[in-house]
Order: structure tokens, then C-alpha cells, then sequence
């Protein structure tokens, strides 16, 4: 509650400055490092970034003192769920059934404030997971102004196979809400219409899924359906992504045009080759199975290390050797909301170098979403932009700790 105060406060008290000049020690500009840059801001626009010496600054500017920080942009957040909270609190299927789509928002508001307010100003939702457009009202209050919290891009309900998807275990009589919406054959072009009619900004497809509980995943809709809901959506001026984590499943969702496929586990060295000749993006989601492995025991060693780790660590790295882009999404969620480091910090771990994690969280994630006047600091670009103690080149857990926020050329945190 204090950081909200705050927050407020340093909207009223620096919103009336026409300029404001940001002075930090050095700048990531969502490619490079610079050293003694500062950047100028004009309502909601970055204006002027460079050496101070090449900046023309209004009279009556209001200069910010960011000494011993990085400025850089503000973090894209790729694969969040803001109407899911940590499984180790309630599971998932608990929070289907049992919590309603009010109470799950009532959440989620708390949920994007936390998140905006530890460096993420963007954050791409990647379903309601059974509270059905919430995701889409939310967004809509923050762009309103009725709550703070990142600029979403959101996903609506997402699309499952007929069949594949949970809670599952009732017998065929017993109605029960599901994660995501059912759809096959001719019928998926009627539903991703419906969807991006609703509001979703993208249509997210499960191209695999566990058929039944605790068995492996396995392929779900066909080439032909996923074609479908991409064309659908690409001709919508929207686009479709792709839960995939077999070979095959992945395969089709390539092929059938995705843009991104999220998680991946499964994912061979062909698999990620394929994806980079086709322009598909990798989201590891490497947070969420740490998450997950940690709730059933394990405490972080090396020595009793599950397999789902250790497989991850490699097709991680096939990944990076084979030159896909690699998008920074966490699938925040599964894991507290505002903790959205732990992805930073695993992919650094996982042999990512710290640069291009950087990258990544900013640029990388701009470009494969289409945001076109985000993760960067240009001029003319929107002043979204978070400030770290230190040197993130040097240590990536800057990140649990950020100390400037800003998004939109507003003041949402100065510490
Ligand atoms: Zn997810």
C-alpha cells in the first residue's frame, strides 16, 4: 500500500512538468550499453537520448538524479497469467472450479500492480484460463485509469481440441467450466472470429495437451485446423501462438503459421532450426518448471535435479545454438505475480548470456510482438522506462529490486 502512495504521489507531483530529464549512470538502450547517456521526455515520448553535452533541454525541465543506476527500457513481460496465482497456494484445477471470475479479477488487480511496479510496463497475457474475457476488462481498467498496471496484450479464453483439455475426471454428465474454449473442423474459423470480436488481441491455440491426466502430451488439432485459426486471425490483422511442447505438436504449429510457440520442452535441434527458417520465436518459459519442480519437493540442487530440468537445460540450449529468437516470458503466475526475475535470472543459468537476455526482455520482445514504439529508448518511442541499482550486464539479480518506473511518461515508483 505504501509503494501505491507512492506511486501516486510521484504522479502528482512530477505530472505537470512539461520535460523531465533522466540522468542515470548509464543506458541500455535495448541493444547496447552506453555510458554517461541521459534521455529527455516530453509528455509521454522519449525526445532526445544521448551524451548530455547534445541535448537541448526546455527551461523549467524537471531533472531526475538516477546515480549509480541503468536506465533502459521497461521490461515486455511474454507469457503471464494474470487471473492465475501460484499453484503451491491453490492448484489449478482449485482455481477453475472453485474461485469465480470476480473473485479471480479482484486478483488480478492486485496482480498487475505488482507486476507494473517491479519493471514490467508490457506484459502479454496468454489466457483467462477458464474466467473468460476477464483479462480483456482488465486491461481495459488500467487503460482507463482505474487501476495501474502494464499495458496488456491479451489472449481472451485461448482455443483447445475438443476433448483435450481440463479440469478433467467428471463423468461425460457433469458440466464443469474448462481452461480454455473448445473448438474443431470448420468450427475453429467461427470461434477465433468470436474470440478477436471480444476483444482478444491474439488467439492463443494448445497445439498439444495431455489427453488424460498424467499421461504425456500428445498432438491435438490437425495442420489444417491450426492453418485456419491463423489465417482467421492474420486476416483480422491479428496473429495466433502456439502451447506446444512435442515435436509434432510444434512441428504443426510452425507450419501451420504461429508466430510464437510457448514452452517448447519437447523441442529438438530440428524442431528449433525449423522454427528459425519460418520466423517463429521461442518461449521457454523456464520459470514456470523451476516453479513447479520446487512445489513438488525439490529444492534447487544440482544432485537431486528432476529430469524435466535437466531435459530443459539442453533443448534450452539447442535453442540458443541454433539461432531462434528467444522471447522472455516466465509464465508468471505459476509463481508470484511481481516476481517476474526468475526467468531473467534461468535463462542467465540456463547459458544465455546476460546481453542477450537484456535484449530479450526488451527489443527482442518488441519486434516478435509488434510493438513498434516499444523496447527501445529512441526518440519518439514511448517513455517506458525502469531504472536498476548496478550494472545488469554484471549481475542479473538487479532485477528483484527496480528502482524507477515509469511508464507512459508517468512516475509510477522513484527509490
Ligand atoms: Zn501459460
Amino acid at each position: 500500500m505504501k509503494t501505491l502512495i507512492t506511486a501516486l504521489f510521484l504522479i502528482s507531483s512530477y505530472g505537470s512538468f512539461a520535460q523531465i530529464l533522466l540522468k542515470p549512470d548509464r543506458i541500455f538502450d535495448g541493444k547496447k550499453m552506453h555510458e554517461n547517456w541521459v534521455v529527455l521526455i516530453e509528455d509521454n515520448k522519449i525526445i532526445q537520448v544521448g551524451e548530455l553535452n547534445n541535448i537541448q533541454i526546455s527551461l523549467g525541465a524537471k531533472e531526475i538524479d538516477l546515480k549509480g543506476k541503468t536506465l533502459m527500457p521497461g521490461i515486455i513481460e511474454g507469457h503471464s497469467h494474470i487471473l492465475l496465482h501460484p499453484y503451491n497456494e491453490t492448484n489449478w484445477n482449485d482455481q477453475v472450479l472453485k474461485e469465480s471470475p470476480v473473485e479471480r479479477s479482484i486478483r488480478a488487480v492486485n496482480h498487475v500492480r505488482s507486476s507494473l511496479l517491479s519493471g514490467v510496463t508490457t506484459m502479454r497475457d496468454l489466457g483467462a484460463e477458464g474466467a473468460g474475457y476477464s483479462d480483456v476488462y482488465i486491461k481495459k481498467s488500467i487503460d482507463n485509469g482505474i487501476i495501474i498496471g502494464p499495458r496488456l496484450i491479451v489472449a481472451g479464453p485461448a482455443i483447445v481440441a475438443t476433448g483435450a483439455y481440463g479440469p478433467k475426471g467428471f463423468h461425460d454428465g457433469v458440466k464443469v467450466p474448462l481452461g480454455a474454449e473448445e473448438s474443431s473442423g470448420n468450427q475453429v474459423i467461427e470461434t477465433v472470429r468470436r474470440q478477436l470480436g471480444n476483444g482478444a488481441n491474439f488467439i492463443k491455440i494448445y497445439a498439444d495437451y495431455r489427453w488424460a491426466a498424467g499421461e504425456a502430451s500428445n498432438p491435438t488439432f490437425s495442420l489444417k485446423e491450426i492453418e485456419d485459426m491463423v489465417s482467421t486471425s492474420e486476416s483480422a490483422g491479428r496473429y495466433a501462438v502456439a502451447h506446444a511442447s512435442t515435436p509434432e505438436g510444434m512441428r504443426r504449429a510452425v507450419l501451420g503459421g504461429v508466430q510464437t510457440i510457448e514452452h517448447g520442452d519437447g523441442g529438438t535441434i530440428e524442431i528449433f532450426e525449423l522454427m528459425k527458417e519460418n520466423n517463429v520465436a521461442l518461449c521457454p518459459t523456464l520459470a514456470a518448471g523451476d516453479a513447479i519442480s520446487r512445489y513438488n519437493g525439490w529444492k534447487g540442487d544440482l544432485e537431486n535435479e528432476p529430469v524435466r530440468i535437466s531435459n530443459k537445460k539442453v533443448s534450452f540450449k539447442e535453442a540458443l545454438q541454433s539461432g531462434v529468437d528467444i522471447v522472455f516470458g516466465g509464465d508468471v503466475g505459476v509463481f508470484s505475480h511481481g516476481e517476474n526475475y526468475r526467468e531473467l535470472e534461468i535463462m542467465v543459468d540456463y547459458g544465455m548470456s546476460n546481453q542477450k537476455v537484456l535484449e530479450s526482455a526488451t527489443s527482442v520482445n518488441a519486434r516478435v510482438f509488434h510493438l513498434d514504439k516499444l523496447g527501445n529508448i529512441k526518440s519518439n518511442f514511448l517513455a517506458d522506462l525502469i531504472a536498476v541499482e548496478g550494472n545488469p550486464l554484471k549481475d542479473i539479480k538487479v532485477f528483484r529490486d527496480v528502482k524507477f518506473v515509469m511508464k507512459d511518461g508517468v512516475i509510477y515508483k522513484n527509490e
